[in-house]
């Protein structure tokens, strides 16, 4: 499989072209959730295949901004929607995972003098072949103008693991990982006076997130933590923002736990992996964020989940 295919397939990112080369940037437009809380959705209606939603909580002390999407120019875009609300200085860039799509627009904030708050762990499948050949791929999937400027700034000055809480102008912010479901360096922000909670790629529109860097058991715990901490407000990481979270974590756990019993069936019964999967529709090759894609990558996954755990190597 050709490296880009596999870098949008596993960043639930779709091809795009370059956005003109232009130095005037268009402000991304916004969403208020909440007093000072706003969302600054991806694009609407194409859920997974979309831009991945990012957010912004301002302060009377500052602004903390969740996510930088996917480039310096998203990230510029960002910055422009922060300032149509704002002058207050950017405090804190909190990143929900290490994957390119959420953070690769991670320098303008820091240039603005924003410190970044992410998990340590920044091991993504797609940077397996080194970050040179990693930004050499992304820049051919955004654009070369999208990209200028880049630089890597997606390393923590304030590593979180577990939980971690910010306080600023009289809000409080939570940071939490929710252990390695979408990947090892997933974070959640949560807002509990708001009861708004930023899930990253924990969940997606479609409750079709990817584990491919991740896994299905932390998944599930992960559900469990946002179904515990009952949120009125949920911004998934790509697609529509839901009222009614609830019906979006249902969705989700039904998914992984359908697809577990189905391929820990197909192991059990001596079924290999490429019969186990035939009963899929085929990934859509144009489409490599498309539903069917992402479906056919995590049933590889869970396949060779159930399969460890079917010989003992590690429980499901
Ligand atoms: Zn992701």
């Amino acid at each position: 499989m050709p490296l880009t295919f596999a870098i949008l397939i596993a960043l639930q990112i779709a091809p795009g072209g370059s956005p003109p080369a232009s130095t005037s940037v268009a402000p991304l437009p916004i969403r208020r959730l909440a007093q000072g809380v706003y969302a600054v959705p991806g694009d609407s209606g194409r859920g997974s295949e979309g831009r991945p939603n990012a957010g912004f909580i301002v302060t009377d002390c500052g602004v903390v901004v969740v996510d930088a999407l996917a480039s310096p120019h998203h990230g510029r875009q960002l910055l422009e929607a922060i300032r149509s609300v704002t002058r207050q200085p950017i405090k804190w860039l909190v990143l929900t995972h290490h994957h390119p799509d959420h953070h690769f627009g991670a320098v303008v904030f820091r240039r603005a003098g924003a410190r970044v708050v992410a998990h340590p762990d920044r091991r993504v499948l797609v940077a397996e072949a080194g970050e040179e050949a990693l930004v050499a791929e992304w820049t051919r999937v955004v654009g070369a103008d999208a990209m200028r400027g880049f630089e890597l700034a997606n390393s923590a000055d304030r590593p979180v693991t577990g939980d971690d809480t910010l306080r600023l102008g009289g809000r409080t912010i939570v940071v939490t990982h929710p252990g390695a479901g979408h990947s090892p360096g997933d974070l959640m922000v949560w807002l509990p006076r708001e009861r708004i909670l930023f899930a990253g790629d924990v969940l997606v529109e479609d409750g079709v997130t990817m584990v491919v860097d991740g896994g299905t058991k932390p998944l599930l715990g992960a559900l469990a933590l946002i179904e515990a901490l009952r949120p009125a407000i949920v911004v998934p990481g790509h697609g529509a923002i839901l009222g009614r979270p609830g019906e979006l974590v249902a969705l989700t756990r039904r998914y992984f736990t359908g697809l577990r019993s189905d391929m820990r069936a197909a192991v059990e019964g001596g079924v290999p992996m490429r019969r186990a999967l035939a009963t899929l529709p085929p990934a859509d090759e144009t489409r490599p964020v498309s539903l069917n894609s992402r479906r056919r990558r995590n049933a590889v996954r869970v396949y060779l989940e159930e399969e460890r755990a079917y010989m003992g190597l590690e429980s499901p």
